[in-house]
């Protein structure tokens, strides 16, 4: 799991860096990432996309994937981060039986893509206190968080291994002069916060057009504030640290809830499981949980076609911040298709 998988960039990728770039006392570490810069060379708006905080939340990595194989840019400049917690990827949860990959048939051939897991590798950070401070807020939570990069914003240049990737991206959203940063996830269907979009105050009335118009293209998804007695999180402190107006979305995974039945490739891919349909007639979920399951393209399709519309809208709000792409795959097209069709 230590190999990373092999991504194909599209045309649309202008420059490719490291993101020890932003932060070079990262570099040579496994915390470092890839990170690709897609500029239309035209003025306008930035926006980032992060997938892979959470290395099990396939879909959010899959739909960076997505973004980073197929997207142009004709106004503004999109920033694409696919792996963002890379150790995450080294190694996946203990007891949740996931598979370390999953295997996804392109026009091209078969394409390989690693099951992570949500927190660092502890060969890379240990070991978790008792109770994990965050520094900034005084917050406390749970030892292990300590690992888990989405409870370590905005990141310390003299942290944690995970607070040092925080920082790290922190710096490129400054730098890069970040207008609107986006991170994706997927959660459970009996968590609460699930087939949302959570946005912090400033965001707020950008993710509510975003909203309506997903509903108009028959993409129901719930909206929330961003709590701001809650720490660590990138839909926060992004937004508190800089000027980004900063997002993150949920999908709905099969694969992570207390709930599921087995649990295998076929789970994260196809998304059917018969305890949920079961929890869902029991008003037991947070999501309604269909027969046919949440497969992955409907997922990474929901996250792809959010992007593509918070970019759109993003112009209306400050004109001169204009994002505009080409070439990102359609809702229906996605699932019709599936993932793969859109893979190089
Ligand atoms: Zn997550």
């Amino acid at each position: 799991m230590h190999k990373p998988d092999v991504l194909h960039p599209g045309d649309g990728v202008t420059r490719q860096t490291l993101l020890s770039e932003y932060f070079p006392a990262i570099a040579g570490t496994a915390g470092d990432t890839p990170v690709f810069i897609l500029d239309s060379k035209s003025p306008g708006g930035c926006m980032l996309v992060l997938g892979g905080t959470h290395g099990d939340e396939t879909a959010g990595y899959l739909a960076a994937v997505t973004l980073l194989e197929n997207a142009k840019v004709q106004t503004g400049r999109v920033i694409l981060i696919p792996r963002a917690n890379a150790s995450g990827f080294t190694h996946n949860v203990a007891q949740e039986a996931h598979p370390q990959r999953i295997v996804i048939s392109t026009p091209h051939g078969a394409r390989s893509f690693t099951v992570g897991a949500r927190y660092t590798n502890p060969i890379h950070q240990w070991p978790d206190p008792q109770v994990y401070t965050h520094v900034a807020s005084g917050q406390s939570l749970s030892g292990p968080e300590t690992r888990n990069l989405n409870r370590s914003y905005p990141g310390r240049a003299e942290g944690t291994f995970t607070e040092r990737i925080a920082f790290a991206i922190t710096e490129l959203i400054r730098k890069e002069k970040v207008d609107l940063a986006i991170d994706l996830h997927e959660a459970a269907p009996e968590y609460p916060v699930v087939n949302t979009i959570v946005a912090h105050e400033r965001a707020m009335d950008l993710a509510a057009m975003v909203n309506m118009n997903l509903q108009a293209m028959d993409i129901p998804i719930g909206m929330e504030a961003s709590p701001k007695n809650f720490h660590g999180l990138s839909h926060r402190e992004w937004g508190d640290a800089t000027s980004v107006l900063a997002i993150l979305m949920e999908s709905t995974s099969p694969g992570q809830g207390r709930l599921r039945g087995r649990t295998d490739a076929a789970l994260i891919t196809q998304g059917k499981d018969r305890f949920y349909v079961l929890a869902s007639e029991r008003h037991r979920l947070s999501v309604p949980y269909p027969e046919s399951g949440w497969p992955l393209e409907m997922r990474v399709g929901r996250h792809v076609a959010a992007v593509n519309e918070f970019a759109k809208n993003l112009g209306d709000f400050a004109p001169d911040k204009t994002i505009t792409m080409t070439g990102v795959p359609e809702y229906q097209a996605m699932l019709a298709q599936g993932v793969g069709a859109f893979l190089k």
